[in-house]
């Protein structure tokens, strides 16, 4: 079986196309309606259970060779180099080399730190490996609320507590703790949960907090900060709204909605005929979070907000499903060569 891998992937990779006629050859034995890729995965019923995993996979692995090759022939085909006598004509345009670009996921995390920066906010940044203290229990998470349950966590030690991170407040904590108000900062950073992977999840994403503590920080200075925000990412005529939730690290805490971008409000399907779309959370930092943090919580308030990296960029360049941002296919990352 081994070697029927070895020679399919052998055949593909050493096709070469110098006529349209052979790039239809190759397209009906490897990509085609009944083509030789199709054969295995019927013998795939015939194949051991145990063994059914690893074959699955090498099947995959040869179909998404052919079609890469595909589109390399029907490239080639079409910029006339295919001849591979026409390379001993110098005179020829030199092959074309591609370039990378900035992954969308980079290009929201500029933007995002661009908008804030320039409304006095720096960025921070902190482990992804946590104790207890800073990504629950100092965050008011106490021992054995309920609230703990909110998030399923990686652990990686029990007694003491030691786990991926599963939000970025972890860094607004370890800011409190070595900083003196006034405190405006950003903390990007990729953040784990045990989430089952999906269009809308997924157990590794990137996240964006916010933090602002100062004397006399109030609800109207959140509400503004994000309202600019939108505006800033979206466009001039987003509108937001926040609804009332719960968080154990703010009191009064929000959901923060803009106004779709795709029907501005009317209803369609992306906003489930809603007019509004949820983009994280936000709240005013609980007092005891404050005090956790050596903050005197009678002189400084403050307020935090929450978004994840992922679903802003999903939102603004209409991706529909975000496991594209990790899969690493050329086809979609090309889409976003003019970033
Ligand atoms: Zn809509």
């Amino acid at each position: 079986m081994a070697d029927q891998f070895k020679s399919i992937s052998d055949e593909i990779s050493s096709f070469k196309v110098a006529t349209s006629d052979d790039l239809e050859a190759y397209r009906l034995r490897f990509i085609g309606r009944k083509n030789i890729i199709g054969d295995l995965f019927a013998q795939m019923r015939n194949v051991p259970n145990d063994e059914k995993k690893t074959f699955g996979q090498k099947v995959n692995e040869l179909k998404n060779l052919a079609q890469n090759k595909f589109q390399e022939l029907i490239e080639s085909l079409n910029s006339g180099d295919s001849n591979e006598e026409s390379y001993d004509d110098l005179t020829l345009p030199a092959a074309k080399s591609s370039f990378g670009s900035i992954h969308p996921l980079t290009a929201t995390r500029q933007r995002f730190i661009q908008i804030f920066e320039r409304i006095g906010f720096n960025v921070s940044s902190g482990p992804e490996i946590e104790d207890d203290w800073h990504n629950f229990t100092a965050l008011n998470f106490p021992e054995n609320h309920p609230a703990r349950e909110m998030q399923d966590t990686f652990f990686i030690e029990k007694n003491p507590d030691i786990a991926l991170r599963t939000h970025t407040s972890s860094v607004q904590i370890r800011v409190l703790e070595n900083e003196e108000p006034p405190i405006r900062t950003l903390s990007p950073g990729r953040v784990f949960r045990n989430e089952a992977i999906s269009a809308r999840a997924h157990c590794v994403f990137h996240q964006m907090e916010g933090l602002y503590v100062d004397k006399d920080v109030s609800f109207s200075d959140l509400k503004q900060t994000l309202f600019h925000f939108a505006k800033e990412m979206f466009s001039k005529k987003t509108q937001i709204r926040f609804r009332p939730s719960y968080f154990p690290f703010t009191e009064p805490s929000a959901e923060i909605d803009i106004s779709c971008q795709i029907c501005h409000g009317e209803g369609c399907n992306i906003c489930k005929y809603t007019g509004w779309v949820e983009i994280g959370g936000a709240g005013m930092v609980d007092p005891n979070v404050l005090e956790n943090c050596n903050i005197d919580s009678s002189v400084y308030s403050g307020f935090a907000f929450g978004m994840g990296i992922e679903r802003i960029t999903m939102l603004r360049y209409g991706v529909k499903d975000l496991r594209l941002f990790t899969e690493n296919d050329v086809r979609f990352l090309k889409q976003f060569n003019s970033l």
